[in-house]
């Protein structure tokens, strides 16, 4: 997802450019794969390329209860500015631009603007905290780790948490000394 934008630069303000993302793919240091689908516009703003973008993504994640496998579906949009590192192509008015910016957010000196990073931040931001494999997934057994979507534990029948059960002891116990 990298664009030259030379022809941009060097275009008068408020001129466009339109491109399709097509199956992109962005990896992320979370070992998420991300396939990307979606337009994206690239305008030329007095000082910067403004970029925005409309994307779908399927990536792989693992389900929070049952920990199988899953594909999530996220939509994110998107909107950055990218300064240029060579600021001489746009007009002679064109300053710096006051913010700090973000190096992903640098048009390199042979004018390509990359967005993978930052549309990584933007879909990472959109992931859901907890994916389910299926809204009805039932998770794991916390007392003998069995997946109850594919087998039902005998722990369902005797469904007694093990702090009730010590103060159920105890229970007994102090009616016990009093007797
Ligand atoms: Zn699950
Ligand atoms: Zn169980």
């Amino acid at each position: 997802m990298i664009y030259n934008v030379a022809g941009l630069l060097t275009a008068r303000e408020g001129t466009a450019r339109e491109v399709t993302i097509e199956n992109g793919e962005i990896r992320t240091d979370l070992n998420r794969f991300y396939r990307v689908n979606g337009p994206v516009r690239l305008l030329r703003t007095d000082k910067t390329v403004l970029v925005s973008a409309a994307v779908s993504a399927t990536v792989n994640d693992t389900c929070s209860r049952c920990l199988a496998p899953v594909n999530i579906n996220i939509q994110t949009e998107f909107e950055e500015e990218f300064e240029p590192a060579n600021r001489d192509l746009m007009s002679e008015r064109a300053a710096p631009v006051e913010r700090d910016f973000d190096p992903a957010l640098l048009i390199d000196t042979r004018n390509m603007l990359d967005i993978t990073d930052a549309l990584a931040q933007a879909l990472s931001i959109t992931m859901p905290l907890a994916p389910r494999c299926k809204d009805e997934c039932a998770g794991f057994c916390t007392t003998c780790f069995a997946n109850r979507n594919q087998t039902a534990c005998k722990c369902d029948q005797n469904p007694i948490d093990p702090r009730w059960q010590s103060l159920a002891e105890l229970g007994a116990r102090t009616s016990n000394s009093t007797n």
